[in-house]
């Protein structure tokens, strides 16, 4: 029982991922537009559109070499802090599996708990500072409880995507503590941070890609 991730699988999710992205362009620009400079999504969307254009040289490389990759192509093609987060995380995630074959559901924990800390500490940021880590730090938190707890794999995804999600929304009622937010007078309050929604969005399509491969 479980699910052993491929890195043609990681290929795959990422073209999902693409795809996700892609189609809501104008909601997260719209988000962007209310705090920010609105550039986040085309940035992010660029990343994906060349990550989804190299996904078959991703797809027949180890696992780790592919989070290698996929870090070095964020860092490259995104630009502003969201390509140097990203970026970092990659490259963290990629040592945090290496030497693994295939990604289980320990190991897809150890990826996204190693992202959360290269992103924390290369942003200077924590949670409750209205980011993307206001997504990734819960579902990370609810990963390591159904591990801890030998939780259902299939629950386990369910509750790690709903973590992401309500994660996301609960920026709304956060001050922004970085970027330009910060100069609002409201600080932003009242608006979900588009970084955080393009973060559960990631999660949303992993955790549910990885349900499809529980065997
Ligand atoms: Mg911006």
């Amino acid at each position: 029982m479980g699910f052993q991730l491929t890195a043609s699988d990681y290929a795959e999710y990422i073209r999902r991922a693409y795809k996700k992205i892609n189609e809501n362009g104008e909601y997260v620009t719209e988000l962007d537009l209310a705090t920010g400079d609105g550039d986040h999504w085309s940035n992010l969307n660029m990343g994906f559109t060349k990550l989804n254009e190299c996904s078959d040289s991703l797809s027949k490389m180890t696992v780790s070499d592919e989070m290698k990759e996929i870090g070095k192509i964020m860092m490259s093609v995104i630009g502003g802090s969201s390509g140097v987060l990203y970026g970092s995380a990659y490259l963290a995630a990629a040592k945090a599996i290496k030497g693994h074959e295939t990604i289980d559901a320990e190991g897809l924990c150890s990826i996204l708990s190693a992202m959360l800390d290269a992103i924390i500490q290369r942003g200077q940021a924590k949670e409750g500072f209205k980011t993307m880590i206001d997504s990734l730090a819960p579902a990370v938190k609810v990963f390591k409880e159904c591990i801890e707890n030998g939780t259902d794999e299939k629950e386990l995804c369910d509750k790690v995507k709903k973590a992401a999600e309500d994660g996301a929304e609960n920026t709304k009622n956060m001050e922004a503590v970085r970027g330009r937010a910060t100069y609002q007078a409201d600080k932003g309050i009242g608006h979900l941070d588009p970084g955080a929604v393009t973060m559960s969005y990631q999660i949303e399509v992993l955790m549910d890609f990885v349900k499809e491969k529980i065997r």
